[in-house]
């Protein structure tokens, strides 16, 4: 009967020590995730204020070089910007994009360019039964093609693309080696690219600076942008690539 009741109380004690014990970890490192949290937060804060700077810095500065003055030229660069700006590409240099293998936003180009620009011509439905990736499909080709329009790049890295959270679909964009299994959508705000000044830089690059503002209300302005591009001829006619673009937001 004792020995029974040693055990009893020996097992009691022995739960609370656990319990206790697992408890205070516990908590202790949920304190620590928090804490490294606010301190994620405060830092990408601080990088937010210190890029925000550095992009007002760069849209405040003088172009040099020569003004290009012809509204119907400025008008083409609006248009031209406009292709960026409208899948939400404000802020990127040409070269990061071709160095981060994790950097998407080519492929990403590649494929929303056509779907709003040539959707009947390049993209199609995809015709694999209760296909897993898409009721659509676009040529890795004509992906290969956009890009090498806008931004005069051979590009190669032809790849899947995981979504950035993962509830309906495995893949947010698959590859299949030769296709780009996707699904459409459609009715997200889109901004279009504004050119007030552009100046030619001794090496002809073309610096653009101008207004970024509502494609659904042209007078709803909704940030200011600084873009270099360069004078391109693709597929026989005079364009630009683009080489680097920065904004800021109002
Ligand atoms: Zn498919």
């Amino acid at each position: 009967m004792i020995m029974k009741k040693l055990c009893y109380v020996l097992i009691c004690v022995l739960s609370l020590v656990l319990f206790y014990g697992c408890g205070g970890n516990a908590s202790a490192s949920a304190n620590n995730t928090e804490n490294t949290e606010v301190q994620a937060e405060e830092g990408e804060g601080e990088e937010v204020t210190n890029s925000d700077e550095n992009a007002d810095a760069k849209l405040n500065e003088e172009a040099v070089g020569e003004p290009i003055k012809d509204k119907a030229e400025l008008k083409k660069m609006s248009t031209f910007l406009s292709n960026f700006t409208e899948l939400g590409m404000f802020d990127f240099t040409t070269e990061d994009l071709l160095k981060n293998p994790d950097d998407t936003r080519l492929i990403h180009f590649g494929i929303w360019h056509n779907y709003g620009n040539s959707f009947k011509t390049k993209v199609s439905s995809c015709s694999d039964s209760d296909c897993p990736h898409g009721s659509l499909v676009i040529d890795a080709k004509n992906v290969t093609e956009t890009i090498k329009k806008y931004f005069d790049v051979d590009f190669k890295s032809h790849k899947s693309v995981k979504p950035d959270f993962d509830f309906y679909a495995e893949y947010l964009y698959y590859y299949d080696g030769k296709r780009y299994h996707f699904n459409g959508a459609d009715g997200e705000a889109t901004f279009f690219a504004r050119v007030k000044k552009a100046s030619k830089d001794a090496s002809s690059q073309i610096t653009m600076t101008g207004e970024l503002y509502n494609a659904n209300d042209e007078s709803e302005i909704i940030g200011t942008f600084k873009a270099l591009a360069k004078p391109y001829k693709y597929d026989g006619k005079d364009t630009w690539a683009i080489i680097s673009m920065a904004n800021r937001f109002h």
